[in-house]
């Protein structure tokens, strides 16, 4: 049993997995971190007191399964894909692969998706940081590929990232994503379902949850959930970047229980 018990806000994703699969996400409830990081923040990169963080870091390891250790990353807006490792060493990446027991991968937002993936059996699990950038240049891609399973038997969950409500980007963001994409009917179908136009003129409203769907998809993934809420009208709930600038991160976590 858990030191202490979840938070009743953390969100435990909805998806068909084995039982083996621990999978949530933390919300601002649950920490001490004082304005503008109130209260459960994760990261110790945007100025927070250190001491509150590695404290809601202790509390966030008290509320999971005994015996499970916590890969933690560095995140660069890349495609890396890190495998997880037990030795408590922050790792540089954007994406983190667990397929032994008794491990979990951590990745931190405030507005970018975090991807959940996992097979089947539930013996492999991986979560992907994907930011526009990230989510252009392939992240979900990589992370995909480092499933030995056929993209049918392996299932993906989205996470809470800012929505088509308030993702507003320039145009060199749609640009980006329709250069990047790997066949012309996949290019169109960003083009023309990822993106729509916004109130300001030259500016679109970017749909994360969208764009992402059409890339797993045309890899060959068929079972996709999630991808329902925006970090930034959810202003009790979740910390977003866009809204607030700086501001705290909540963390979204993928185990296989030991
Ligand atoms: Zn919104």
């Amino acid at each position: 049993m858990p030191m202490h018990p979840m938070p009743e806000d953390w969100l435990q994703p909805q998806w068909s997995v084995p039982d083996s699969v621990l999978a949530l996400v933390s919300t601002r409830t649950g920490g001490g971190s004082k304005p503008p990081f109130e209260q459960f923040n994760l990261g110790l990169h945007v100025g927070d007191d250190p001491a509150t963080v590695l404290a809601n870091r202790q509390r966030l390891s008290d509320s999971l399964p005994a015996h499970m250790h916590l890969q933690w990353l560095e995140q660069v807006h890349g495609t890396a894909v890190v495998e997880a490792q037990a030795d408590a060493v922050t790792r540089r990446g954007d994406a983190v692969y667990v397929d032994q027991p008794g491990l979990a991968g951590i990745v931190m937002t405030a507005d970018c998706l975090p991807a959940f993936f996992a097979s089947k059996s539930g013996k492999r699990v991986a979560l992907a940081h994907a930011g526009w950038r990230g989510l252009a240049d392939g992240v979900l891609e990589q992370t995909l590929a480092r499933f030995p399973d056929a993209p049918a038997d392996v299932l993906v969950f989205l996470g809470p990232a800012i929505g088509p409500c308030h993702f507003e980007v320039g145009a060199e963001v749609r640009q980006a994503f329709v250069e990047s994409a790997t066949t012309a009917a996949l290019a169109k179908d960003i083009q023309d379902q990822g993106f729509r136009p916004s109130a300001e003129s030259g500016k679109y409203l970017a749909d994360l949850y969208l764009i992402a769907t059409l890339k797993l998809r045309a890899l060959g993934v068929e079972q996709i959930s999630g991808g329902t809420l925006c970090t930034y009208c959810e202003r009790e709930r979740f910390f977003s970047y866009r809204r607030d600038g700086q501001t705290g991160r909540f963390v979204s976590l993928i185990g296989i229980l030991p």
